[in-house]
């Protein structure tokens, strides 16, 4: 984190009422999940994980994440609700990557273990 930056963006932000939150393209790379959606000219954000496997929070099925941050991202990547829908997106992903029938056996045991984390993990949250 280059120190610098960050003291240049809070002097702009005191000056500006909303220069603070701006979104930058290169979180999509760190964040593949990310989506940037712009709703009558505000900048919201949400994750394509929790969207799809319908899980609560503003990046899933809430209005999404108006507060344009890295450290919003972060705190998303650590929320238990995240961890559940990429744990559900990796085991799709591997379904439909590893689809013939001799690999079958072999992965069924990652798999198990996978299942069985995560149903633990839902377990937690219910
Ligand atoms: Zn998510």
């Amino acid at each position: 984190m280059p120190v610098n930056d960050s003291n240049r963006e809070s002097e702009s932000a005191s000056q500006g009422s909303s220069s603070k939150c701006k979104f930058r393209e290169v979180w999509k790379e760190k964040f593949p999940w990310l989506r940037h959606i712009l709703v009558e000219g505000n900048s919201i954000m949400k994750c394509e994980y929790c969207e799809r496997y319908a899980l609560r929070g503003p990046f899933g099925t809430g209005s999404g994440c108006v507060n344009i941050q890295h450290d919003s991202l972060v705190t998303h990547v650590a929320s238990s609700s995240h961890k559940i829908a990429v744990a559900k997106w990796t085991c799709e992903m591997e379904k439909k990557a590893k689809s013939i029938p001799e690999h079958v056996t072999l992965i069924a045991d990652a798999n198990m273990e996978r299942i069985i984390t995560t149903m633990k993990i839902m377990y937690f949250i219910a």
